[in-house]
Parts: structure tokens; C-alpha cells; sequence
């Protein structure tokens, strides 16, 4: 999707009518912009494409921009997220942000202070992103997201990633739950949290993303049922 393409690609996510197709044609010379309307239908395109930057409104019908961007951040989106809110309204801007956005304008707002935003918060696009692959799986570590040739976009957190990351990186080797927690977690952690990871990462994707390799560790898997 947006790592093949020559531009980013940005979710806009406003109900203004006029707002909306605006900002989508100001900006639609650098990104490939998707606009939707409300809340809902941004939390849809949020989690089952990749995306290279979002701007949501804070004032959404369905699900407000503020609900829309912790919805996303708790499906481990990481994605930057500008938000756009209604000018003077402190609160506005410190829920945005609290509720994981990036950045924050107020509206009305100068099409060149945008675009400079936009471009600060996408400045990590030129980095070739990581991609590896499981199976019929593709594993993108930039975005933390997995996904396989017929089905839907899956969202990793940022531990999950790693742990699949590292087993993928070399999928001969059978992994101790000690290199796994030296490598990817505290001293202190205990193995067992290794087997959570795991069993979280089964459930999002496939029994067999990651092979058990009895009285040793793991592996990383085919990712087929
Ligand atoms: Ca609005």
C-alpha cells in the first residue's frame, strides 16, 4: 500500500462539508488523501490500511475525534495523528494530545503552517521501511502491523512486533525464553511473560505464527492454521 507509493498517505478524517474537500485538495498535490466523514468510518480506514500521517477533526458525528484517536492508539496505531480543534479551546488541544495525538491546530487555520506540520510529522517517511516475512504474512515493523495476502490488517503492539520481529529475523534458530527476555525485555521480567506474548500473538494472527519447540522455546512459524 502507502510503502509502494511515491507519496505519503494521509487519512483525513472531517464532517465539514466544505472544510473537508478543501483541506483534501490543498494537500492532495503531496499525499494520497482519503477524506471520510465521521468518526466511525475514520476508526474503519484507521485500522485496516496503513497510513503515513492522519489528521482528525476533534468535533466528529459517530465518535469524536478525541474517542477516534484513543480507539486507534489502544489497537496499537502509531501512526502520527494531527488534530484539528476549534480555535481558543485549550481543553481541546490537551485532550487531543493526552489522547495520543502528535500535534494539534486550530482552525482557521494557514494552509503553509499545516503543510510544514505535516511534513515535520512525516519527516521519518524517506526511511525505508522494515518488512519481513512470515509465511504468507508480511510483518512491518515500521508500522507495527501484520498482514497476509487475503486477510484483513492486523495491528501489533510495540512488544509484539519485536518479539515477532526477532524470532522472524532468523527462522532456523529456536529461541530460549531467556535470549527472548534478554533481548526484548527487562532483567526482571520473568520467562513466563515471553509464553503471553506469544499466546496474544496466536490469538491476533494464527496458532501457528509461532512454533513451540517443546523443552527448548520458540520459533517463529509459518503463520498457516
Ligand atoms: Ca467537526
Amino acid at each position: 500500500m502507502s510503502s509502494t507509493e511515491d507519496v505519503p498517505s494521509l487519512l483525513l478524517v472531517e464532517d465539514d462539508a466544505v472544510l473537508g474537500p478543501l483541506v483534501a485538495e490543498l494537500l492532495g498535490i503531496d499525499y494520497r488523501i482519503r477524506l471520510v466523514a465521521n468518526g466511525r468510518d475514520g476508526l474503519h480506514a484507521g485500522l485496516t490500511e496503513v497510513w503515513d500521517v492522519m489528521i482528525i477533526d476533534r468535533g466528529l458525528p459517530g465518535m469524536d475525534g478525541v474517542e477516534l484517536i484513543k480507539a486507534l492508539r489502544s489497537k496499537g496505531i502509531t501512526v502520527p495523528i494531527l488534530i484539528l480543534t476549534a480555535l481558543g479551546s485549550t481543553q481541546d488541544k490537551v485532550d487531543g494530545l493526552d489522547a495520543g495525538a502528535n500535534d494539534y491546530m486550530t482552525k482557521p487555520f494557514d494552509a503553509a503552517e499545516l503543510n510544514a506540520r505535516l511534513r515535520a510529522l512525516t519527516r521519518s517517511f524517506t526511511l525505508p521501511r522494515t518488512s519481513l516475512g512470515i509465511g504468507d504474512w508480511e510483518l512491518d515493523t515500521a508500522s507495527r502491523s501484520i498482514r497476509s495476502v487475503y486477510g484483513p490488517l492486523v495491528s501489533l503492539t510495540a512488544k509484539e512486533t519485536e518479539l515477532l520481529a526477532a524470532l522472524a529475523s532468523e527462522p532456523e534458530r529456536v529461541f530460549t525464553r531467556d535470549e527472548l527476555i534478554t533481548s526484548l525485555f527487562q532483567p526482571t521480567d520473568q520467562p513466563g511473560v515471553i509464553d503471553t506474548y506469544v499466546h496474544h500473538l496466536r490469538r491476533k494472527i494464527s496458532k501457528a505464527v509461532v512454533r513451540t519447540v517443546h523443552g527448548v522455546g520458540y520459533q517463529i512459524g509459518d503463520a498457516h492454521e
